[in-house]
């Protein structure tokens, strides 16, 4: 159905002439999407300012039969918070709801809007002596809402776990337009069904999330950061076992990076600083997050004993927090200088640690066979099994896109074969449905299938995505 004279009149009457954008040419960052990939054409953004407007919005849409598609910062990487129909949907963005509600310091927990941006989150857990953990590269557009709907990851999940772990109670607008109120701060409840941990992960098809209490940690009086040379994938895994045999729940991130983006950040971002230690395939950036300061490092002992064992070449520990950016930053500036490499295309795979060494031997064999062209981007985040396994194409990067199907078949053959999963953090959206759909058991399938049709009947929740 297209945009009626008489549905966007509805659409102002809710939330204002300046909140119903029609004009493709103010769509700008609405529709502009990261991967290049995706054309969405809505035919509204809609801008409401809090709940009440979302469900008189949402109740329209119902009544119309108009897709919706939530947004939050629309830096997802799969297509999700994009039109998978052109000129019939409607974008629905959260820009304007991004209010800090409540916090409790005894309950160490906080109430937000969903549309708040998630550096801001961390600004006002700090401002009220209190630590949000989720961190990850996009976190100065990335909002809160979306945060939970594609149940984000990060560099910390290690210590404190995903988006699902952090969340205490949310508020949903149906997609009937019903309210549920489900802004509980209780770390208990056992009353039947977890309908807030079906809602986080659902990437906008059972509902828009409009508000979420968070939970809050003390925050760290000190961090360790190093950066290391390893030789191997197999090496790092021995070196993560000794620092959480050693470290325990002090060790927050655990990073395996390959050399080859980190020489494409070299080449293609010459302003960043990369640390200059012992050349190695691979390197590790790992973190310990201390509660209180200490005279000694707490790492220094461990690397020396890891270094004997000969699981790692060399190591340099951050004398400052300076220098702790300095490492991260080249972990975070590998996707800028992947995309200025050419063809550019992601993976964001989970598998159990232990299977990490033999999987990448034997997926990048096959993949080099089938496509002796391919270059890869390996990094991420070892402490969870989950790495971003994605490739580049510099010599014609048209040909990692026109690839991109048959990479993804060979790679989560591979995933599959052990046991892992085709997402671990950024969803399935529209860049991996087929293939979740074929790698789904029935079983599976059917359930998701049922629970969408029993929430949302009309089927006007992000249509085309995940389910
Ligand atoms: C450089 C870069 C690095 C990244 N690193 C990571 C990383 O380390 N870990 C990680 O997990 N992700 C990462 N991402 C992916 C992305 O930032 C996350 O998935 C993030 O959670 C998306 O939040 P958003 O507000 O931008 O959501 P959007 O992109 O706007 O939307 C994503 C999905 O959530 C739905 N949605 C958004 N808001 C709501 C709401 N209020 N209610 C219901 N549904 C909603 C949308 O419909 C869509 O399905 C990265 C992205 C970039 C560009």
């Amino acid at each position: 159905m297209a945009l009626t004279d008489q549905i966007k009149k509805e659409f102002i009457d809710i939330c204002g002439e300046t909140n119903v954008i029609t004009d493709p040419a103010l769509y700008g960052p609405y529709t502009d999407d990261f991967t290049d990939h995706y054309e969405s054409k809505p035919m509204a953004v809609l801008r409401p300012k809090n709940t009440e407007e979302v469900s008189r919005l949402i109740k329209i849409c119902a009544n119309h039969k108009i897709p919706v598609i939530p947004q939050g910062g629309n830096t997802n990487l799969t297509g999700s918070a994009s039109t998978s129909q052109p000129d019939s949907q409607v974008l629905l963005s959260l820009s304007r709801m991004k209010n800090l509600i409540s916090v409790d310091t005894k309950g160490d927990s906080m109430v937000v809007e969903a549309g708040m941006v998630l550096a801001d989150v961390h600004k006002c857990a700090e401002e009220n002596g209190r630590y949000f953990p989720l961190s990850f590269a996009a976190e100065g557009n990335a909002t809160i809402g979306g945060c939970l709907a594609c149940n984000a990851g990060g560099v910390a999940v290690l210590r404190y776990g995903t988006t699902r772990e952090l969340v205490l109670g949310i508020e949903v607008v149906l997609p009937d337009g019903r309210i549920w109120n489900g802004l509980k701060s209780l770390r208990k409840d056992n009353t039947g069904y977890d309908f807030k941990d079906l809602f986080i992960g659902s990437e906008g098809t059972l509902g828009v999330i409009t508000k979420v209490v968070l939970k809050l940690y003390p925050i760290p009086q000190e961090k360790e950061t190093a950066w290391i040379s390893v030789e191997s994938p197999a090496k790092a895994v021995d070196l993560l076992n000794r620092v959480k045999a050693s470290a325990g729940s002090l060790l927050t991130a655990f990073e395996l990076i390959s050399e080859k983006p980190i020489s494409r950040v070299k080449k293609n971002l010459p302003d960043i600083e990369v640390p200059e230690i012992t050349p190695s395939p691979w390197k590790v950036l790992l973190e310990l997050s201390l509660s209180e300061k200490r005279e000694e490092s707490a790492l220094e002992s461990i690397l020396e004993q890891a270094f004997e064992a000969e699981e790692i070449m060399d190591a340099a520990i951050a004398n400052s927090l300076k220098d702790s950016e300095v490492f991260w930053h080249v972990r975070e500036s590998i996707p800028l200088a992947d995309r200025t490499e050419g063809g550019s295309i992601h993976s964001d795979i989970s598998l159990p640690i232990a299977v990490i060494p033999e999987f990448l031997e034997v997926s990048l064999n096959k993949l080099r066979e089938a496509y002796p062209w391919i270059q890869d981007s390996i990094f991420g985040h070892l402490g969870d099994g989950n790495l971003h396994y994605n490739f580049v194409s510099p010599e014609d990067p048209t040909l990692t896109y026109k690839f991109e199907q048959e990479l993804r078949d060979i790679l989560y053959s591979c995933v599959m074969d052990y046991n892992g999963s085709i997402s671990a953090e950024h969803g399935i959206g529209m860049l991996k449905k087929d293939h979740n759909d074929s790698f789904k058991s029935e079983v599976e399938l059917d359930l998701m299938k049922k629970i969408k049709n029993a929430i949302d009947p009309l089927g006007i929740m992000n249509p085309g995505k995940l389910v």
